[in-house]
């Protein structure tokens, strides 16, 4: 009996760019397994070491879990959809309105598209304007949620993000314009803002948000908006809601894809109720390694607006205990359950996690900027310097380039062959055994450490080039563009 698979954007360059693939198989496992042996660098992505499915990883039939069904023995019938859902770089605040501010003239006329919906009026309005909502970044998902935010009338608004305008951010960071650039995203949005509703509050917080801060950061607020961009901050965000009973507006986004939910109130699940544990660093590639359609932040940090007007409204339907899948490209939305685990480390019966813990480690990144402890450990390097001087020198060198051809095409050194990461197991036959020496690289180091380990592994010794071809770029040929 033969099922569909639907593989999520980040596994696919392990299914030939498939997005579904059929397998046949009486039970998930079995079906798991037929799959795994057809693509065999996707078994090292959904299973760790002791055979057992990763916790990052998720596998539902039709919208169900399967850990509430028979986890891996949970028998399939024809016509079930099997997801692979893996976690990609993520209660009512309805207010007594008798405590809510009165509307101005200006704001009834302002607002009055919202006043002749009965689900709003003007208690509901008076709501918004009482409200006090954070969103956490002031990028890709933070842009058009505080733009809408801001819009409707939620009376203040805070942002929290510590980052500068960078030509790079303006494909999808539509609050912010060509003048900002350089300027610091804070002072940005907040003129975007108060050109847009000068009636609202904006409040900025220019911080890191740490385990040190988030609890006296978040307690100011009724809703929290997760607009992160790494796994650490989106632990740290689901743990200090959940710990202050806030509900989080959660919204991610990779490549195509995106996700959108609303965590931790008092009835529904959690994050971690959802994905225990982050990927190992590197496994998931962030955003500016693997690329963002530009729109999708629009979609998905609207839908984070949208969620975050009714919780205030105290309307029914939101995402609570439902995760909203997006695709882009192929232009559908699909949604899964999602249930309060039990046994969930934060909000669980017996919770483990009872204040905020050092996410960095948990998430297994260093500070580092992009490239991650166990990626670079034990990985000889050479810098680019190096490089430059072995190949004016004229000493026998193989450059190995494991990026995507598509990034080939925008710089690339010269001479360098191309393997991208995803093929390389199976395309060793194309390396030199000639004495020559290897060196690898990608855009920034990450994915060539993980190159070089492979290589080791398989008796191949090969260094990996510090800072990759960014690196290149900047002190060895300047006439190229970077991305
Ligand atoms: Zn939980």
């Amino acid at each position: 009996m033969a099922h569909r698979v639907l593989i999520p954007t980040p596994l696919r360059p392990y299914t030939g760019q498939q997005d579904a693939v059929e397998v046949d198989g009486g039970t998930v496992g079995e079906v798991l397994a037929t799959l795994t042996s057809r693509y065999a660098d996707l078994r090292r992505h959904l299973y760790a070491e002791d055979g057992k499915l990763r916790h990052f990883v998720n596998v539902y039939v039709n919208d169900d879990d399967i850990r509430y069904l028979d986890r891996e023995a949970t028998a399939l019938k024809a016509g079930d959809t099997i997801s692979i859902v893996p976690s990609v770089a993520g209660g009512s605040a309805a207010s007594d309105t008798s405590t809510s501010p009165e509307l101005t003239n200006a704001e009834i006329e302002r607002y009055s598209r919202h006043l002749i919906l009965p689900e709003v009026g003007i208690d509901g309005q008076r709501r918004l304007k009482g409200a006090r909502v954070l969103c956490v970044g002031a990028g890709g998902l933070g842009s058009p949620a505080a733009l809408y935010l801001a819009a409707a009338g939620i009376g203040t608004l805070g942002l929290i993000d510590f980052d500068a305008v960078d030509v790079s951010n303006l494909q999808r960071q539509i609050i912010h314009g060509t003048p900002d650039i350089g300027r610091s995203k804070l002072a940005s949005a907040r003129a975007r803002l108060s050109a847009l509703n000068p009636e609202i509050r904006i409040e900025t917080h220019e911080t890191k948000l740490s385990s040190a801060n988030a609890l006296a950061l978040f307690k100011e607020y009724d809703v929290i908006l997760d607009g992160t961009d790494n796994f650490a901050t989106r632990y740290l965000v689901n743990d200090a809601c959940v710990i202050l009973r806030k509900p989080n507006a959660y919204g991610s986004i990779f490549r195509f894809e995106g996700q959108a939910s609303v965590f931790a109130t008092t009835e529904g699940p959690c994050y971690r109720c959802l994905f225990p544990e982050p990927p190992p660093p590197g496994l998931v590639p962030s955003c500016a390694e693997g690329g963002v359609l530009g729109v999708l932040p629009g979609v998905i940090g609207t839908i984070q607006a949208t969620e975050t007007i009714k919780l205030i409204l105290g309307a029914p339907g939101t995402l609570i205990g439902r995760l909203l899948l997006y695709d882009a490209w192929s232009m559908r939305f699909r949604e899964l359950k999602v249930r309060r685990d039990p046994e969930c480390p934060v909000c669980g019966d017996r919770p483990s996690i009872r204040e905020l813990i050092d996410y960095e480690q948990f998430c297994g990144v260093t500070p580092q900027a992009g490239v991650s402890a166990s990626a670079s450990a034990g990985v000889e390097e050479t810098t680019v310097e190096q490089l430059k001087a072995r190949l004016d020198a004229g000493l026998p060198t193989f450059v190995l380039d494991v990026r995507e051809p598509h990034e080939y095409q925008i710089c690339r050194i010269p001479n360098s062959i191309l393997i991208p990461l995803g093929q390389l197991g199976t395309r060793l036959s194309e390396l030199p055994n000639d004495g020559r020496e290897i060196v690898v690289h990608c855009k920034m180091g990450g994915r060539s450490a993980k190159a070089v380990k492979l290589l080791k592994d398989q008796g191949v010794d090969a260094k990996n080039l510090t800072g990759g071809v960014l690196a290149w770029i900047d002190r060895v040929d300047p006439s190229q563009a970077k991305y």
